[in-house]
């Protein structure tokens, strides 16, 4: 059994066959996932599918991409939205330079308020990192961010090291399957055993076996074995392991 602890299954890419998906996402295994916003019509979307489907749960945020809309509107719709039973985290939040589609100061500014909403909430917070580790560290300690799972983790060991120290969790996503990919495969061999969760972030990042297709949970499955391959691990065990880990995360 497993978890998919970062998905998009609210999405368009699976209107056509969103029934089917989750299907084939039980029959694989993968008994519960985490459906992720990034806006608010998609924070909305997400709440409606883990109030239509008992396998999935609901994260709400708003993505660096949309900060530059972030304000206290945009707050009072995500405060009527943490109301709903099934809405287990904050994000995705975060900060993104590498695409920079919302100006570095928003994309703070929403990281920090974001913070501020898990805090008060109690609910962990999905955090987005693309090529701005130091930045998004900094902003996670100055702000005295609580629980923590880095999503799709992509910075070097000794940025894990410090996220164990205080804490975090890292999500492993498709690319560990990556040929390219030994500095993330290091990151896993030397992971914190209790603050590992695993994640497929579809429709994107499709494990190497399915590159270039639509990812779906399901596929998580690949993920999962290259990852307990790396723990010297069986698959039940890294499945328990991760599990146990991720209901402690989202108290799910
Ligand atoms: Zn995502």
């Amino acid at each position: 059994m497993l978890i998919d602890t970062h998905a998009h299954i609210q999405m368009t890419e699976f209107d056509a066959d969103r029934g089917e998906v989750l299907a084939r996402a039980k029959s694989a295994g993968i008994e519960l996932m985490v459906t992720v916003g990034y806006h608010l019509e998609a924070s909305q979307r997400a709440v409606d599918a883990a109030q239509r489907y008992s396998q999935v749960y609901a994260s709400i945020g708003i993505h660096p991409h949309d900060a530059r809309h972030y304000d206290d509107a945009t707050e009072e719709v995500l405060r009527e939205l943490a109301k709903s039973p099934k809405v287990v985290a904050i994000g995705e939040a975060g900060l993104d330079f590498y695409r920079d589609r919302s100006p570095r100061p928003a994309q703070v500014q929403a990281f920090r308020r974001q913070i501020y909403l898990a805090k008060e909430w109690g609910l962990p917070l999905i955090v987005h990192d693309r090529e701005a580790h130091q930045e998004t560290m900094q902003v996670l300690k100055d702000e005295q961010a609580e629980v923590v799972v880095l999503h799709c983790f992509s910075g070097d060991l000794a940025m894990a090291e410090e996220a164990w120290d205080r804490g975090y969790y890292i999500s492993i996503a498709g690319p560990v399957t990556y040929p390219k990919n030994e500095a993330l495969r290091e990151v896993v061999r030397r992971a914190r055993p209790d603050r590992l969760v695993l994640e497929t972030d579809c429709p994107y990042l499709p494990p190497q076996a399915f590159r270039g297709q639509r990812n779906e949970p399901a596929h998580l499955l690949k993920t999962a074995h290259e990852v307990a391959g790396l723990l010297r691990m069986s698959l039940d065990a890294l499945g328990l392991l991760t599990t146990e880990n991720a209901r402690r995360l989202f108290r799910i």
